[in-house]
């Protein structure tokens, strides 16, 4: 069947694209398929698409700005013929071969895409706080990414929002750059495992600030504090910090594969050896299948792993 394609990325994050240059100088033609903006949180390029300045990625001793970054990823596989389509992957088919993707009406009887392979690069969100101003402020004292954003805090005061392990690691972290950083948790008693407890009440450099949440932003073009309830008395107070660390959780992109893939019960996908999932043929890649490192250096780690993946198995199939 000629309008069959050989592989179809779903996805256009650094683990999307990575895998759109590998398929691509593979001879496979690969469609990708980007996304559609359908919120400022939600856009064609992931999450460095929020970000600011980059400076972990390796290649750029200067830093490199998110989207410029990103720019660069999808200019790279355009260069080598990647067909990329600025559109919204609204269902599939890996019930059989070849696989079948809709993009807009979910309910016609004929897929939008055939493909032979997939490679799903569907990432992940930090879930957020949802208040006025947040998306202006990622990358100008807001993060979600300590990892990627402590450095720029050296001898700050800053805070971490929530209360499991990944704010208490994340906190625990950033204790290398900043003077102090305070823990904002929303009840007195933390989510977080017994080691990361007690490693947290240890460090003297972190502060908790018990039933309290985050309910606004200081500061014009940056952050300079935080609005701060109480959760029991309501009453409200400031906090003067440069830096707010949104460490709540993270929602793997996995709504369309349900049913479809293996996933966790968080909605993570399962990837067995390599980057095959429970259907032979496709292959998962970056954040949606990352609980553990979630960087953009890993996801396009996995991308190329993903996509020389796909060309052995489709190599294979034509044996
Ligand atoms: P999590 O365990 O679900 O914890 C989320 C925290 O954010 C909870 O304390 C929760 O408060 C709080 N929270 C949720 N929504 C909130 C909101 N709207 N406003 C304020 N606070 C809010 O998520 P996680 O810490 O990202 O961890 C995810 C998984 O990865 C867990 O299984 C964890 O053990 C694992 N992990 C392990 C390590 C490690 O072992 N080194 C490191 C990172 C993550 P409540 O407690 O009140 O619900």
């Amino acid at each position: 069947m000629s309008d069959v394609r050989n592989t179809i990325i779903i996805g256009s994050g650094p683990a999307g694209l990575t895998a759109a240059v590998y398929t691509a100088r593979a001879n496979l033609a690969p469609l990708v398929i980007e996304g559609e903006p359908s919120s400022t949180s939600d856009q064609p390029g992931g999450q460095l698409m929020l970000t600011t300045e980059v400076e972990n990625f390796p290649g750029f001793p200067e830093g490199v700005m998110g989207p410029e970054l990103m720019q660069n990823m999808r200019a790279q596989a355009d260069r080598f013929g990647a067909e990329i389509r600025t559109e919204k992957v609204s269902r599939v088919d890996f019930s059989a071969r070849p696989f079948g993707i809709w993009v807009g009406d979910p309910t016609a009887a004929e897929p939008t895409y055939r493909a032979e392979s997939i490679i799903v690069s569907t990432g992940a969100q930090a879930v957020m706080l949802d208040l006025d101003r947040e998306l202006e402020l990622i990358g100008h004292g807001l993060s979600t990414c300590a990892t990627c954003d402590g450095f720029f805090f050296r001898d700050q005061e800053i805070a971490v929002v929530g209360g499991g392990d990944s704010a208490l690691e994340e906190a625990g972290f950033l204790t290398r750059f900043a003077s102090k950083v305070t823990i904002v948790h929303r009840r007195d008693e933390l989510r977080a495992s017994k080691i990361m407890r007690e490693r947290a009440f240890a460090n003297p450099k972190i502060e908790f600030k018990w039933n309290s949440v985050v309910t606004g932003y200081l500061g014009d073009s940056k952050l300079s504090g935080v609005v701060l309830e109480d959760t029991v008395t309501g009453e409200t107070s400031e906090m003067a910090v440069t830096g707010l660390f949104i460490a709540i959780g993270h929602t793997p992109n996995t709504a369309i594969f349900k049913d479809q893939l293996e996933m966790e019960d968080n909605g993570y996908l399962v990837t067995g050896s390599g980057t095959s999932t429970n259907v032979e043929g496709v292959f998962a890649c970056g954040d949606v299948q990352d609980q553990t490192y979630r960087q953009a250096v890993t996801a396009a780690g996995s991308g190329c792993m993903a996509a020389i993946d796909a060309e052995r198995w489709l190599e294979a199939q034509e044996d």
